[in-house]
């Protein structure tokens, strides 16, 4: 699903370029999803019965760099030591500036993102409300602050709780004062080893608040897969993070990237 924040609500498009299916106007709605059996590797189009690192074929996910391990744990970037699997896809997407920021997902988070990922890395997550607290030259450095910040708060999201809406309000400006403060020591001896230049505390950015399409947010929440079951199928209530929100269910779209769907509307 394709993201923006068009006036403090996020937006959500899903389908081929060109061809987008601007699934905001669809909540309320009934709607069908009927998996059509074939799933293709997003990055060589491949066939294949069952996808790896989200939506690629085995041979991909072990030959692309976004597949490596370090994508989910940037502190484990090794571009430095000359072991890049696609040292150029790492020019164009690590060694370049990254943010860390606090979010309100299901509570307080600690994430990082690229340059131009925001805000579309938080309405990914569900979250509430986002602010970039320090910016950093690569990845690398983004991972070693957010493992640091991740001894205090957490660095993910309970999507079950997130699905549920009734977020606590928590003033994101406040968070970053105290981790501040309780890290100051270690951000100084940090900084030192990194060097002043590369590394930007951000004391003074604003809060980003996102609204979701959400009519009716789940008591309980029942996933819903393509693996399982081949229609899924209900009133579409809401989008929020990653997922679809039926009456009958949820489903998380990014968990069946290169799925091939009919849409039914
Ligand atoms: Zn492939």
């Amino acid at each position: 699903m394709d993201t923006k924040l068009v006036g403090g609500v996020a937006h959500y498009q899903l389908g081929p370029k060109g061809a987008e299916i601007e699934l905001n106007s669809l909540i309320g709605k009934p709607l069908k999803i009927l998996f059509q059996k074939e799933i293709n590797c997003t990055n060589c189009g491949t066939k294949v019965k069952k996808a790896y690192a989200g939506g690629y074929c085995y041979p991909c996910s072990l030959k692309l760099a976004e597949c490596d391990m370090c994508i989910l744990k940037p502190e484990l970037c090794h571009y430095a030591r000359g072991t890049c699997r696609e040292p150029s896809w790492g020019e164009a997407n690590c060694m370049i500036p990254h943010y860390i920021y606090l979010a309100n997902s299901s509570g307080l988070k600690v994430g990082i993102t690229r340059n131009t990922q925001i805000p579309t890395r938080w309405i990914d997550q569900g979250a509430i409300s986002g602010l970039p607290i320090m910016r950093v030259q690569s990845r690398y450095q983004s991972g070693v602050f957010e493992k640091l910040f991740a001894s205090e708060i957490k660095d993910k999201t309970d999507w079950r709780k997130m699905l549920k809406g009734n977020n606590e309000e928590i003033d994101l400006e406040e968070a970053r004062a105290s981790l501040f403060e309780l890290f100051g020591e270690d951000l100084d001896s940090m900084e030192g080893d990194f060097g002043a230049a590369q590394v930007e505390i951000l004391e003074s950015e604003q809060v980003t608040t996102i609204e979701y399409p959400v009519l009716i947010y789940p008591e309980k929440v029942t996933s819903m897969s393509l693996d399982k079951m081949d229609i899924v199928a209900g009133v579409l209530q809401g989008i929020k993070g990653q997922y679809l929100i039926f009456d009958t269910g949820v489903i998380n779209i990014r968990s069946h990237t290169g799925y091939k769907v009919a849409l039914e509307f």
